[in-house]
Formats: structure tokens, sequence, C-alpha cells
């Protein structure tokens, strides 16, 4: 086989490269954790002096406990991630899956299609127990847990149904054309990926999500009336505002914005309106009008095409040479379409080396939160604001004390001492 020069051998060299990054990565990543454990352990005993007055002591504690406990399970998911990884990858799982369905199914897009499903359900079950104790252990032992053993399968049972309902013709479409539609088939295949995007964006918040939970018009009075001031002093129009049943699930709270164009709702979680006042009901919809105001969501939108438009691309060129299948494990179909192996591939390596690249989306999302805060306290006012967020922050048990390098690598949202010293007036 390899009796050339090793070293020259593409399919040997995207071996080597693709195990050394998967391992600096996963080091990157053990050290991360380990720092943030390390760093909330230490800050444990002690409310943060800016925090003295509002935090208590035990919620602080609680906080500690289940950040260091979610990062602890987080451990055991990045290991067991990097082993399956593996063992599709390099160990020749996904080569097994597709040889073994060869004889049975033929050759063509049948087979291929049959090589994502059998995929997609092997994941999951190797997903299953992780996810279970996520849920009914760590969620449970800090009171968060509301679902119950047979709403948690049902909704397993109705979201894998619709998946396949959804996924199913979509990926049969994308295969063929990856078959059918010649050497720019990727550019063919990212606008059909663009359209369904789009779709979803539209009958997600309509026809998918009451699947899962019940929407009801907003009843508060109260907090109609200050609710539609503000949007309409900050020019914003919605379908409607409405109350979700979260609770049903989990006692996380939050409130979001869905749909675009006039299809916009507003959507707030029984949880939330359950534990902040009307005002500060108000400053937290100001910051997620603060993200349309200064058209994050639109930017968003728009990286997110570009950069899947970047992925086809080089997936058409990756697709077709040998030593990406190789190199990975995979020995390719030689007389048949190898479009699922590609695509399979494709998406179980490229995050290895995306991670990389992670600081650099979360120090943008932070610098869009900072931008929605400033505009949610013009609109309504800073003292509000952070009464509300400590709430949140005490409510969804977030530590105060993050470790700082992680900050920088994972936080969507800056920490909280990072917002709230922005948001009240510092003493002199
Ligand atoms: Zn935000």
């Amino acid at each position: 086989m390899h009796d050339t020069n090793l070293f020259f051998d593409p399919s040997l060299r995207l071996t080597v490269v693709f195990a050394t990054v998967l391992m600096l990565g996963l080091l990157l990543k053990f050290w991360l954790s380990s720092r943030q454990i390390r760093h909330v352990a230490q800050h444990r005993d002690q409310v943060p002096a800016a925090f003295a007055q509002t935090i208590t002591l035990v919620a602080h504690q609680k906080a500690a406990d289940y950040t260091v406990a979610k990062a602890r399970v987080g451990l055991v998911e990045m290991a067991l991630g990097a082993v399956v990884l593996l063992g599709w990858t390099l160990l020749g799982g996904l080569s097994a899956l597709n040889q073994w369905l060869a004889p049975w199914l033929g050759v063509g897009l049948l087979q291929q299609l049959a090589v994502l499903v059998g995929f997609a359900l092997i994941s999951g079950l190797i997903d299953l127990p992780l996810s279970l104790y996520q849920t009914f252990v760590l969620e449970e032992q800090f009171g968060f847990n509301k679902t119950t053993l047979k709403l948690w399968l049902m909704d397993m049972v109705k979201g894998s149904l619709i998946g396949a309902l959804i996924g199913l013709p979509i990926a049969a479409l994308i295969l063929w054309m990856m078959g059918a539609s010649g050497g720019l088939w990727w550019l063919w295949a990212w606008c059909v990926w663009m359209g369904f995007n789009l779709l979803l964006l539209v009958i997600y918040p309509t026809l998918i999500a009451p699947m899962f939970n019940k929407f009801t018009p907003l009843q508060d009075d109260a907090v109609k009336a200050r609710v539609t001031a503000l949007m309409q002093r900050c020019g914003f129009s919605a379908k409607g505002l409405f109350v979700m049943d979260g609770s049903k699930r989990s006692a996380h709270a939050n409130a979001y914005f869905t749909g675009f164009g006039a299809a916009k709702r507003v959507v707030f979680f029984d949880t939330l309106l359950s534990k902040l006042s009307p005002a500060e009901v108000d400053a937290v919809l100001a910051h997620e009008l603060g993200h349309f105001k200064h058209k994050h969501i639109i930017k968003r939108i728009v990286s997110m095409f570009a950069m899947s438009l970047a992925g086809f691309a080089l997936l058409g060129w990756l697709a077709t040479q040998t030593w990406f299948y190789t190199g990975l494990g995979v020995m390719p179909n030689l007389t048949a379409p190898n479009d699922a192996l590609a695509l399979l591939l494709f998406l179980l390596v490229m995050p290895v080396f995306s991670f990389f690249v992670s600081p650099l989306l979360a120090q943008l999302s932070r610098k869009h939160e900072f931008e929605a805060d400033a505009y949610a306290m013009q609109q309504t006012s800073g003292q509000d604001l952070s009464t509300a967020l400590l709430k949140l922050y005490e409510d969804n048990a977030s530590t105060l004390t993050p470790d700082p390098v992680y900050v920088a690598f994972y936080y969507s949202h800056p920490s909280a001492s990072e917002r709230l010293a922005r948001m009240l007036p510092t003493p002199a």
C-alpha cells in the first residue's frame, strides 16, 4: 500500500494532521475546563464585593456547585465525543456502516440515504445516556428539571419524527444534487440549503414550536401596556406577544424574538414573567430589541450563509479527493457514489478544526451583547436591566466568578460583573 515515501502520501498526511489537531483541541478543552472548575471552586466561599448586597452566599454557592457539576459532565462529554469521533473515522466505523449496508440496498441514492439514517440513529443512541443524565440527574439535583420521563420520551419521539419528515427529503435532495448536477453541485446545494433555512425561520415558530409548547397571547395588562409602549417607542411591530409554558420542562427563564418580517413575534417564558417585575421584563425585551436595532440578527444570518457557502465549496473539492476518505479511515466505494460518506466526514471533522476560531466568534457575540445592553439602557433603565439580569443569573445559577480565559473562549455573553459594571453608575 504505502510503499512510496510515507511523508508525501496525502492520505497519511491527513491522518496525521487530523489526529494531531484533534489531540491538541482536546488538551486545550480539558485545560480550559479545569481552569474554570478551579477558579469557580476557589471563589466559592465569598460573594464578590460588587454583589455582596444583592446575592446571598447560599445562592452564590449553589451557582458555584452547579457550574462545577456541569463542567465535570462536560469533561466526560468531551472525552466520549473524541472516542466516538475516532470510532467513526480512523477506527473505521463509518466505513463499516457503508459496507454493511451496500449488499442490502445495492449502490446508489437509497444506500447513501441509509448511511445517513444509520449514522443519525447510532449517534442518537450513543448520546442518549448522557442526555438522560443531564436532565434527570444534573438538572434535577439543582432543582431545574421539571420534565417527566414520559414527556422526555414523547419529546424525543416527536423530535425524531419531525426531524425525519423534514430532514429526509432535504438530505435526499442534496445527495441527488451531489450526484446529478455536475462539478458545481455544491453551489446548487448551497442554494437549496439557504432556502431550507429561510423556510425553517418561518415554519419553526408557527408550526414546529407549538408541537412542543403551548403559546398563549400575553394576558398580563401591566406588562402588555409597558411592552407595547416600548415597542412603539423603538419603532417595532410584531405579530403578537406570546407566553410559552417553559415551566413544563425546566425552571430556566428566557425571552426571545422569533420569525422575521411581518411574522415576527415576541415570546416570553412563563418562568420569566413569574420572576421579573413589569419594568424588568421591559428592560429584558429592550435588550432583545437592541439586537434588532443593531442588525445583529441579520448579520448573523448573512455570516452563517457566507460560512456555509465556503463550507460547501470546500466539500465540493474534498469529495473528489481519494485521500479525503482514506486519510479519515473510510474505504470509498469504487463504482458507486460516495456522497453521504463525504458529507458525514465533513460534518464530523470540520468542528475539530473550527474550534480554534471559536474565541473570535464568542468575542464578536459579547460585543453584540454590550451593544444590546447599551440600547436597553437608553430605552428603559440601567437599574431595571441590572436587577433583571441579577435575578436571571441567580435563578439560572450562573456563576458570578467564571475564569477569564474560559470566558474569552466560550462565553457568548460577557460575565455578569462586566455587564453590570456598565449599567450602574460607579461610586466615586
Ligand atoms: Zn442578548
